[in-house]
Order: C-alpha cells, then structure tokens, then sequence
C-alpha cells in the first residue's frame, strides 16, 4: 500500500524467478505439488492469506497487477480485488472480503479461503503433511483428515452457504441427507442437549472432533456449525420453546463433517466454548430490547428488557462528557438510534451494536452522571439506575451503602478487587510476535496470537486492579527478547510476567501448565508457585508445575522478579482447541490475575 509502484517489480520478480523453498511450518499443496513457499502462510483476522503468485505459478491465472488494483485473470473467469479493500468482484459480481488483500514483506496476499471458494477448489489441511492442499478435483474421501478448524477460515461469502470441500456438494442445502458413507450405530456426535438459560444455551456431546467452523447465517436465520472430523449417524432434530433458538437439527455434510443448524428468531451473536470435559458449548448473547431513558419518581434510570441482566461495563469519557455503558454478550435487538433528549443531564442517548458480542450506549452529559448496579424491576424487566455526580462521589456513596447491596451482580463499576493492585508495575510480556510466531498448533494457530490474546486479557484485569501496565508489546511485532527485559527496566516495573504457550519435541505428546521462573531467586520462585497454583485452579489443565531456569534472556536481562507462564500445550490437538477459544484466553487471564494478586497480598510490605 504504501509503495505501490514497487507492487508490479515484487510481483514480476516472484513469477521470474521461481521461489526458493523456505522453512515454512505449514505447507501449501496445489493437488500433489508442493508449493515452495517463501515464507509461513499468515493469518489476518483468522483467516488464511496465500501468496498471489500461487495463482499464476500453479493455477493457470495471468495475474495482472496496476498500482493497489489486482487482476486475476482464469480461462473461465475474472477475479478483480484491490489491496487494502475488504470487497472483490467475481465476473463483475461483488463479494465482501473478510479481510482485504495487502502487500507483506513484498508480497501480495490474498485470503485462502475466499479464493478456495471461487474457483470451487477443494481446501483440505492435512495433518499428516502439516499443511493445506488446494485440490482441481473433487475431493476423494481418503480418510485423511479433512478439517478447517475454530473460525480460521473464514465465513462463506454474501449470501451462500458454506461449501467448506469442493464444488461437489454446492447444490446441496444443509439439512439434506447426503449419504457419503456407511451409516454406523457409533456416533461422533452423542447428543444435542438444549440447556436453555437466559442465554439459550445448547451443549454438542461430541465423542471427539477435529476441528469446527461457524457461519451466522440470515434469511432465514440461523447459525451453522460445521463439525470436523465426527463420523456416525447425526442424533435427532431438537425442537424447542426460546426466545432466541427454535429448533437444532443435524446432518452429515460429507464423509468427515457433520453440520449443526440452529434456526434462530432473529440473527444474535454468539460464542462456541470448548467444554473442559470435551463437547462443545453454544451461548447466545442476551437479547435487549426496549431500551429507554425514563424518570422514576424523579430520579433518572436506563431501562431495557432482556431474559436477564448481562454484565455492563462503564467508561467515562470528556469532550464531550460521556458516560459508555457496554453490554456485554449482548444483542440489540431493536434498532440502533441517536436522539437528542435534553432529560436532566443526558443531552443525548444514542445505541447500537459496537460489536458481535457488545451493544454499547452512549450518554452525552451536560454534567457528571454514574450508575449504579443493574436492579430487577420485574420478570426480564431491568434498570440501571443513574447517579448525578461523578463516579468518586458515587464509589463514596456506594461505600456507605455496600453492606446492603447483596450481590451487585451484573455490573463491574466498582469491582470488589478496584485498587489492590494501587501503586503497582507490572510488565506483561506476550511472548514471540511479528516475524517470530513461536509454536505452531495442530490446527496452524500461532503461539504469538493466542499469548497476545491472554496478555491483554490480563493486562485489562491488571489495569482494572489499579496496577500500571507496561506491555513488551500490544500488537503483533517482532521485538528480541534482549529489549523485553529492558521495556520493563525503563518503566521500572516491580514484576514481570512473560505469557508463552508450550510445545514438546514430540509434538502432541505433551499437556498441561507449567510456570518458569529465574533459577536461584527465591522471589521469583514464590510468584512462580502462586501463579501457578492460581492459573491450574482456574483452567483446570495439568499441573506440570514450577521450573528454575537460568538461561532465558527474558530472566537474565533484569532482577525484578520474574515468571515465564506456559499456559497449555498448543501442539497438543485437544489444548490448542481450547487455547485458541477467546472464553479459554479470558479464564486463563483470570488465573494468572489471581495468582498476582495473591502473591501481592501475601508479599507486600
Ligand atoms: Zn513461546
């Protein structure tokens, strides 16, 4: 993007001379050919970029490049992107792009599985050749494993289903029966168990599987679930009485994937957790509806209906003065809105849907307003009430207030644990990055990704504790692990906290959490214990406790006391399932924010 006039000389010289073969861990496979990849397949947003040049080298497309413009030019078809756009057009069609084509190190990539889909070509990792093959022929049901993990791979374009294996099931529609194999008395899939709950919760009894993909669907809509690696009959369809889920039914999309269908009242976000004890978890997000700003025998309250009171997360912002209240897992199900209002301090109340997972309203304020925790008014009927003066008046009237409040749940305005950490610096230190993505996960996740996912996730805890956050990093950069220790010295932290996952020579052989430490500091050796009792008592993995190590630079480079966590094993097929799901980062945070905690209280003064 930056320096388009070099785009057509890097992309001219990668079709002149044929690209020297790299140590690249996952590899890429065109039918039987290997392609010789000049550096490691990334993943944007977690989808799979591939190399343009693939297409010219292997897939018979003249590729045409003028300034940000792409040209893919088949016998049978035109494929037009530009880089930095999130759209492409096929044939003079337009598709949206999950993530848009760019240019990395010289090279130009584009999304795998877009492309995958348009040209009908098979997508399959194989995990006995630790890459993914892209394949002109309908796929042969070898038994090799077929899967496309978590949500790597992208979603199906505007308005199709997913075809996650070739072009020869496109006419199928999910729901149909297709017989690909031998039916079997064993099933992959035991049971579809609707746990209802606010949340309309559904558990998939899975035996085992390898991977799966969502695809949230609209007219009609639905969210699909495709299930990788599970054989067997599908269980029966499941009708059911929510609010949010009418029916979940199931049947087998090919040889190796069976598809869930949730057809659901109205699109809603939603999140799929591994469940420890194996299967899968469905949670919808609650609904919110009937959003109002209302007086109530003269005091101002927010009001809104939904099966129950999600947590809210509050921010004070000035110029101009606002109070932000994010409902978390949560879906605005009426229209997102902007009114002038003018009711005591609120000068305007606007909402709307900030992301899949949380509706945001916005207060603007001609004064300083708070809120106070979420009540019950009735039956799926709820307020906030507001609170005219500034959050420390209000943390002050709350304090006289807080042995009456029972529970307090549903907000963090004022968490139990605000300020324990007052005073103190700590270096949170997500492991590799950049060009460095460390292990590389049975499923091709990046240990760079999942230590920065559970680094901010505790660095928000941390902050939230009152604590002074200084990261290594907070994006995805290379930086040595000379200048880690380093960062922290400059900012004079009091402790360090390295995040890495693990991987064992013999990949997969390994599981479980292990916490390092600097070998020969007793400090150190005390934080690595509570750490690491804290993080396998939220996570529940295998203790493989606590190691003293005197050749790491990350220790070597500072004498404040430091810990290198290792969270799970992400070589391991059942850890990286879990690494890699965003509530598994979030409870692993928890833990490790546990155990500083802990080793504060036990340790300070
Ligand atoms: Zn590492």
């Amino acid at each position: 993007m930056k320096r388009p006039a070099l785009i057509a000389f890097f992309l001219l010289s990668f079709l002149l001379f044929s690209p020297s073969l790299a140590d690249a861990s996952l590899k890429l496979f065109v039918d039987d050919v290997e392609v010789a990849l000049q550096r490691d397949l990334v993943m944007i947003n977690g989808n799979y970029m591939i190399p343009l040049w693939v297409f010219a080298e292997h897939l018979g497309a003249q590729v045409q490049v003028d300034q940000s413009h792409l040209q893919i030019v088949f016998p049978d078809q035109t494929i037009q992107m530009q880089l930095g756009a999130e759209f492409a057009l096929v044939d003079g069609k337009e598709y949206k792009l999950e993530v848009a084509p760019q240019l990395l190190d010289g090279e130009i990539i584009v999304p795998l599985r877009f492309m995958a889909d348009q040209r009908h070509l098979s997508l399959t990792y194989i995990q006995e050749l630790n890459g993914f093959r892209l394949s002109r022929k309908a796929p042969r049901f070898s038994g090799l494993g077929s899967l496309l993990s978590g949500e790597g791979l992208g979603a199906p374009t505007e308005g199709g289903e997913a075809q996650p294996v070739g072009s020869e099931r496109e006419e199928k529609e999910p729901g149909a029966s297709v017989v690909l194999y031998e039916p079997s008395t064993e099933r992959g899939l035991k049971e579809i168990a609707f746990l209802g709950g606010p949340r309309a919760t559904i558990f998939l009894d899975l035996e085992s599987y390898t991977g799966y993909q969502t695809y949230l669907l609209e007219h009609p809509a639905r969210l699909v679930i495709d299930l990788y690696g599970v054989n067997g009959d599908p269980p029966p369809a499941l009708e059911v009485d929510s609010p949010v889920v009418s029916s979940i039914r199931a049947s087998r999309f090919d040889e190796q994937t069976l598809r869930v269908v949730c057809d659901l009242q109205a699109p809603t976000g939603y999140q799929v957790l591994p469940a420890p004890e194996g299967g899968l978890t469905i949670e919808f997000n609650y609904q919110l509806t009937a959003l109002q700003l209302e007086e109530v025998e003269g005091n101002l309250v927010l009001s809104f209906a939904s099966s129950a009171a999600p947590e809210v997360h509050t921010t004070y912002l000035q110029n101009p003065l606002r109070l932000v209240l994010d409902f978390q897992d949560t879906t605005l199900m009426t229209r997102s809105f902007d009114l002038t209002v003018n009711l005591g301090p609120v000068v305007r109340f606007r909402a709307g849907q900030h992301s899949p997972s949380v509706t945001r309203v916005v207060l603007e304020l001609s004064e300083p307003l708070a809120s106070l925790p979420i009540e019950e008014r009735a039956a799926g009927s709820f307020i906030v009430p507001l609170f005219q003066g500034t959050a420390s008046d209000l943390a002050a009237y709350l304090r006289t207030q807080q042995d009456q409040r029972s529970g307090g749940e549903g907000t963090e305005l004022l968490p139990v644990q605000e300020g324990v950490l007052s005073g103190l610096v700590i270096a949170v230190d997500p492991g590799h990055g950049g060009s460095d993505p460390g292990t590389i996960g049975y499923r091709g996740t990046f240990e760079k990704d999942v230590n920065l996912a559970i680094s901010l996730y505790l660095g928000e805890l941390l902050s939230e504790a009152g604590a002074k956050v200084v990261y290594t990093r907070d994006s995805d950069v290379y930086v040595s692990i000379f200048r880690r220790p380093e960062i922290a010295l400059e900012a004079q932290a009091d402790l360090f906290v390295s995040i890495h996952v693990n991987s064992h020579i013999e990949r997969g052989r390994a599981r479980g959490t292990e916490t390092l430490y600097r070998a020969g500091d007793p400090i150190s050796e005390r934080f690595a214990r509570i750490v690491q009792d804290e993080l396998v008592k939220a996570i529940t993995l295998i203790d493989r406790r606590i190691w003293g190590r005197n050749d790491l630079a990350v220790f070597n480079g500072s004498d404040i006391p430091s810990i290198l966590v290792e969270v799970g094993f992400l070589d391991h097929p059942d850890e990286e399932v879990l690494l890699r799901a965003p509530g598994f980062q979030e409870a692993a945070a928890q833990g490790i924010f546990n155990g500083i905690v802990r080793f504060y209280l036990e340790n300070k003064r």
